[in-house]
C-alpha cells in the first residue's frame, strides 16, 4: 500500500471476492426471441446442412468435434447479453488450420454459411448465427506456439483465452497489450477480429499497432500466411489489418503474433469521487500532464453505473456516493519515482477540489476489488432484466452529453440510463436497462442515438464492432465511398458471402 496523502482519502479496507457472476450464461426457461423474427430478417440463399455434410465433417474432425445435439448447440446460438438467438444445428470444433481450411473449402463449394465464434462475449450479435449457419468454434485451437522474451513477440492460436495468455506471459515478465472485462472468456482471435480496445488502450495502443502477424483462412480455404513477428515489415499491402476488426466476414483468424510489453514493476490504482463531468475532464487533463508516460488507464463511471452495479451484484463500493467516479491506474518501472509523481498529482487535485474523496492502493487484492467493480458494470444491468447497450466514440468535450439527453427522452420508460467507459479514448458505453425487451423503448433509442452521435462527429461503434445489430447504422459513421470499397473487398475475399452473413455490411452497399 502506498500512503501518499495526508487527509481526505480513505483507504480501501475490504477484500471482497471477485464476483463477476454474469458470464455468458442464459436461463433456458427464458430463451431470447429468434433474431430473425425479432429483427425481421430474411434467410439468404445458402445451402442447408444435410446428413452427408455431417458425415464429411466427421471424417475430417473426430465424431466428438461435430456437435449436433440440440441442447449442446444451444449456448452457441445465444449471445452474451441474451439479445440474439440463432438456429444453427451444428457446431464444428477444429484443432488445426488445416482442418479450418478443409471445412471452409467444403462449405464454400456447397454454399453453406459459417459463423465463426470465439469466446462469444461480443456485444453486437456478431458471434452467433442468425439462421442455420454452421458455428465454427475455436475453443480447441488454444495452443501457445512461441514467445520471444527479448522482443516480446508471442505467437499463439486464435482460440487462446486472453487471460490464460496474459498469465502465461506474466511468468516471463511481460503482459498482453490489452485487457478487458471479458478476459476470462474471450479469445485472442475474437479480440483481433473485433479490434477490441479495452481498459489500457490509452497506454498500450490499439491492436493495429500490437499485432505483428497473422495467419488467416479465406472463404475458399486458402491459408494466408502473414505470421511474421517483426516489428517493422513494409513489404507490400498490410494484409494483416484486413482481418483486424472485420468480425469474421473477410476470413478466419487461426494464429497470431502479438507484441507484449514489459510487465510493469510498479502498479498503483486510484478510485476517486468527482463533483461533475467538467471536473472529470479537468482531472484527465491534469493526470496526463502530471503522470505522463506512467498513466495506464483513466476510466470514468457515473453514479448510476457504480451504485447499480454495487447493488445488483452486491459488490462493495469503497467510496460513498458521488456524481462521477474516476478510476486511474499507473504502470511504471520505479515505485519511488511513480509514487512521487502520483503524490504530487493527488495533493494538487485534492487541494483544487477536483478530487472530492478517493482511495489509492498498490495491493493486488485491493486493486482487483476496485477493478472488479468497474469491470462488472458491463454485465450488472442484466439483472435489471434487459439492457440496450451502446458503445460510441464522441469528441471528448461532448463525451457525456448523450446520457442526460437519453434520460430526458426515456423518462420512466427506462429503469436506468447510465454512462461509463474509457474516457482517455473518447469511448463511452451507454446502457439503458428495462424489465424486458420493449419495442417502444427500442424505437425511442434507435436510430435517435446514432443520429445524435453523427451530429457530434462521433462513431456509432468505438470498440464492440458492427456485428448483426448495427449494419443499418454504419452509414452514420462511414460514407458511401468507404462502404463501396468494403463491399468490393468482401466480394473479392468471400464471393459467395458464406462468412458471417447478415453482419457488418448492409445489403444495399
Ligand atoms: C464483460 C464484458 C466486457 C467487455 N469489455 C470490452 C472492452 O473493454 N473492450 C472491447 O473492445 N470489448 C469489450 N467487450 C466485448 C467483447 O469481449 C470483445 O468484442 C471481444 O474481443 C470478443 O472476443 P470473443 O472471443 O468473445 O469473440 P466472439 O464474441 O466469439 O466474436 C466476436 C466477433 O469476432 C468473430 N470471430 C471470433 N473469433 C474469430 C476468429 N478466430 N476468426 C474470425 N472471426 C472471429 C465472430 O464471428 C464475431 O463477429 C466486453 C464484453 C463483455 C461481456
Amino acid at each position: 500500500m502506498i500512503n501518499m496523502y495526508n487527509s481526505g482519502l480513505s483507504i480501501v479496507r475490504y477484500l471482497a471476492k471477485s464476483n463477476i457472476i454474469v458470464q455468458g450464461r442464459y436461463a433456458s426457461q427464458a430463451l431470447p426471441q429468434l433474431s430473425s423474427e425479432k429483427y425481421d430478417v430474411k434467410r439468404k440463399n445458402f445451402g442447408t446442412v444435410q446428413a452427408a455434410d455431417i458425415n464429411y465433417f466427421k471424417s475430417i474432425l473426430s465424431e466428438q468435434r461435430v456437435v449436433t445435439d440440440e441442447s449442446d448447440v444451444l449456448p452457441f446460438n445465444i449471445d452474451w447479453i441474451k439479445n440474439c438467438r440463432g438456429q444453427s444445428k451444428v457446431v464444428l470444433k477444429p484443432k488445426t488450420t488445416e482442418e479450418v481450411s478443409k471445412i471452409l473449402a467444403y462449405c464454400n463449394e456447397k454454399r453453406l454459411a459459417v459463423c465463426p465464434q470465439g469466446g462469444n462475449t461480443g456485444l453486437v450479435g456478431g458471434s452467433v448465427p442468425v439462421f442455420d449457419e454452421i458455428v465454427l468454434s475455436f475453443m480447441l485451437m488454444n495452443k501457445i506456439i512461441s514467445l520471444d522474451e527479448i522482443s516480446g513477440a508471442l505467437v499463439c492460436e486464435a482460440g487462446c483465452i486472453l487471460e490464460n495468455v496474459d498469465n502465461y506471459v506474466r511468468n516471463h515478465n511481460l503482459i498482453m497489450p490489452l485487457d478487458l472485462g471479458a478476459k476470462g472468456t474471450c479469445h485472442v482471435g475474437g479480440n483481433v477480429s473485433t479490434n477490441a480496445g479495452g481498459l489500457r488502450l490509452l497506454r498500450y495502443g490499439n491492436l493495429h499497432g500490437s499485432l505483428l502477424g497473422i495467419e488467416a483462412v479465406k472463404a475458399d480455404g486458402t491459408v494466408i500466411d502473414c505470421l511474421r513477428s517483426l516489428k517493422k515489415d513494409n513489404t507490400g499491402y498490410h494484409l494483416k489489418h484486413l482481418f483486424v476488426g472485420s468480425e469474421g466476414t473477410l476470413g478466419i483468424v487461426t494464429k497470431l503474433a502479438i507484441h507484449c510489453p514489459v510487465l510493469p514493476k510498479a502498479v498503483t490504482l486510484g478510485f476517486f469521487g468527482v463533483e461533475n463531468f467538467d471536473n472529470v475532464l479537468k482531472l484527465y487533463r491534469s493526470a496526463k500532464a502530471s503522470l505522463g508516460e506512467i498513466l495506464s488507464a483513466f476510466e470514468m463511471a457515473d453514479r448510476e453505473a457504480i451504485t447499480s452495479t454495487s447493488k445488483n451484484l452486491k459488490l462493495p463500493n469503497p467510496l460513498s456516493e458521488y456524481p462521477f467516479y474516476v478510476l486511474l491506474e499507473t504502470h511504471g518501472s520505479d515505485e519511488e519515482h511513480d509514487a512521487d509523481k502520483l503524490n504530487r498529482f493527488l495533493n494538487k487535485e485534492m487541494d483544487s477540489g477536483l478530487i472530492l474523496d478517493g482511495t489509492v492502493t498498490s495491493e493486488p487484492a485491493k486493486m482487483q476489488t476496485i477493478w472488479n467493480l468497474r469491470e462488472s458494470i458491463a454485465g450488472a444491468g442484466l439483472l435489471d432484466g434487459y439492457i440496450f447497450k451502446y458503445d460510441v466514440s464522441i469528441p471528448i468535450v461532448k463525451y457525456y452529453d448523450l446520457v442526460p439527453l437519453l434520460r430526458q427522452r426515456l423518462g420512466s420508460k427506462a429503469t436506468r440510463v447510465y454512462g461509463y467507459g474509457h474516457i482517455g479514448d473518447g469511448n463511452i458505453h451507454i446502457n439503458v436497462t428495462v424489465p424486458e425487451y420493449n419495442k417502444e423503448v427500442s424505437s425511442l433509442l434507435e436510430p435517435f442515438i446514432f443520429e445524435e452521435v453523427s451530429k457530434l462527429q462521433g462513431s456509432v461503434s468505438a470498440e464492440h464492432g458492427i456485428g448483426f445489430r448495427k449494419p443499418q447504422y454504419i452509414h452514420y459513421s462511414k460514407d458511401r465511398s468507404a462502404l463501396g470499397l468494403m463491399r468490393d473487398l468482401k466480394t473479392l475475399m468471400d464471393p459467395n458471402g458464406i462468412l458471417n452473413p447478415y453482419k457488418v455490411l448492409p445489403d444495399d452497399v
